[in-house]
């Protein structure tokens, strides 16, 4: 008889939106069996073909039926440095789980009925922390002269480092922010990655030898060429996307409508929902609008509808996307936390103008409705507004959350580094290096918004680039 998915313990609604603790408790030892029991061991494990890291899933998961978890720990350790990370966070059903032989090709939502890899993979993961499993070292002595800087301590840094310095290369990251992590810090809010978890990740760099400089923004402090005279073989570029696109309708700039990045720095990385205990303060409405469907406005709400419960106000955060459910890019189990949460959607729906008071707070939202036209470049249905079909909503906040660009410091600050019409640091695909010779590149600065774990998959690529040169050196 064919085994249900095993489903994962989280801790209640009306719990979690009180603050801001991990939501997703993960699987006890025998709900891990469990579901690693379901795995059918395919003769062609097509769900490794789905894995930007390339994880041998199938073999992880058989270790996990042995009870042999630091094998299996060491499996994955073996693709990817962060399992902590990534079975929280990643998009698995668009990725492993959607060719896993398992997911119904008839349901409506992506990845039904798939093995939770995900799940198994924190739980591995997890194991590891809580037993300290001391990860192997290949350090080689002929690599020990060299030093490459990497820019940047979002995930595709964190990697990068981590692949060069488990070969003995010395690494120094360069962070412009006062703390390490990138997104996974200062954009991806704690009850879904806590801080103790992203810190072990990165105790573990620290461990291998990796050197973190914070409050240090190349393109200013420092030039590219500078960090090359200063002795650095390599620069690998892990710049992501950090500044905020906007609607670009009336009344965009009245108070009280962030961008996201604002909003979820404010909270994550400043603490604000711990004001005035810290120092940043976070304004908080009553009908709060997030604009965007995403997994940046889905963390938005999130923050958003706990903020008004802390404050004592009635729940009342509402996301606004123009298209529908189906098109929604955000992770599945977002969408499934937010709507249990109690936050609401309007679907189909297309801001115009936002109106504010006399002393320039924001009051109301115009919409219009929408319908699901042609397939626009992206592949998915346009939306197209329906004329006439104005109306208002209350809105005494809003965060825009409708896509992130490259930040241009570093790169007006190179002109000879190449970029397309985006920004992006054009790179060759197969090494990742960049128009400069020697500096390479990856993350979401290469090809915009993407994942945690395509971001690792690129600086991975850039990786095994820099040690294949420097090791003919
Ligand atoms: C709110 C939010 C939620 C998300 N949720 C998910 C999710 O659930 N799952 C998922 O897979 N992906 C998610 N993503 C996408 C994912 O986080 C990104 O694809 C990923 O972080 C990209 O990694 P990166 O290393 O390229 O960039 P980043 O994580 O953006 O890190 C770049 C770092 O470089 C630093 N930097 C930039 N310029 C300089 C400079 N000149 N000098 C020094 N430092 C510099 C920045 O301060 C930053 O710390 C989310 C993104 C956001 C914004
Ligand atoms: S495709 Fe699915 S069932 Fe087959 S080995 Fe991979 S996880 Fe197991």
């Amino acid at each position: 008889m064919k085994k249900e998915p095993i489903k994962v313990r989280e801790v209640s609604a009306a719990t979690r939106t009180g603050n801001f603790q991990e939501v997703v408790l993960g699987y006890s030892e025998d709900e891990a069996l469990g579901e690693a029991s379901r795995c059918l061991q395919c003769k062609n494990p097509v769900c490794i073909s789905g894995c930007p890291v390339g994880i041998d899933i199938k073999k992880f998961i058989y270790q996990i039926t042995q009870k042999d978890y630091p094998a299996a720990y060491f499996t994955i350790r073996e693709k990817n440095n962060f399992p902590l990370i990534c079975g929280r966070v990643c998009p698995a059903e668009y990725q492993c789980r959607k060719t896993c032989v398992l997911t119904k090709k008839d349901a409506p939502f992506a990845s039904e009925g798939a093995i939770n890899i995900h799940f198994l993979e924190r739980f591995v993961g997890d194991y590891g922390k809580n037993n300290d499993l001391a990860v192997s070292q290949e350090k080689e002595e002929k690599f020990s002269k060299f030093k490459v800087a990497v820019v940047g301590s979002g995930p595709a840094g964190l990697c990068c480092a981590g692949e060069l310095a488990r070969k003995g290369i010395k690494v120094d990251i360069f962070e412009s922010l006062h703390k390490t992590g990138g997104v996974l810090r200062y954009g991806i809010p704690p009850f879904r990655l806590p801080w103790d978890v992203l810190d072990f990740e990165i105790n573990y760099l620290k461990k291998l030898g990796v050197n973190f400089i914070t409050n240090f923004l190349v393109g200013k402090a420092k030039t590219i060429k500078e960090l090359f005279n200063e002795g650095y073989s390599n620069v690998f570029l892990g710049l992501g996307a950090g500044v905020p696109s906007f609607l670009g309708i009336k009344g965009e700039n009245l108070c009280n409508i962030y961008s996201v990045n604002e909003f979820l720095v404010r909270v994550n990385l400043m603490s604000a929902y711990k004001f005035p205990e810290f120092h940043t303060p976070v304004n908080i409405g009553k009908n709060v609008l997030i604009v965007g469907g995403g997994n940046t406005a889905m963390d938005a709400a999130r923050v958003a509808l706990r903020l008004q419960k802390l404050k004592g106000y009635p729940l009342n955060t509402t996301i606004i996307y123009r298209r529908t459910e189906m098109e929604m890019p955000a992770r599945r189990l977002e969408i499934e936390h937010a709507k249990e949460e109690g936050i609401k959607f309007e679907f189909l729906v297309s801001p115009k103008e936002f109106i504010g008071d006399e002393q320039g707070f924001v009051r109301k939202l115009i919409c219009l409705r929408a319908q699901l036209g042609e397939p626009d470049s992206s592949g998915r249905r346009r939306p197209v507004v329906i004329e006439g079909s104005e109306f208002e909503m209350d809105c005494d906040l809003s965060v825009i959350a409708v896509g992130l660009k490259a930040n241009q410091i570093l790169i007006n600050a190179t002109p000879e580094l190449k970029t397309d019409k985006y920004s992006d640091v054009i790179v060759d695909a197969a090494t990742m290096e960049s128009s400069i010779k020697g500096v390479f590149a990856g993350g979401d600065i290469v090809g915009g918004e993407g994942t945690v774990i395509e971001a690792m998959g690129m600086a991975k690529t850039a990786a095994q680039s820099i040690i294949g040169e420097l090791s003919k050196k």
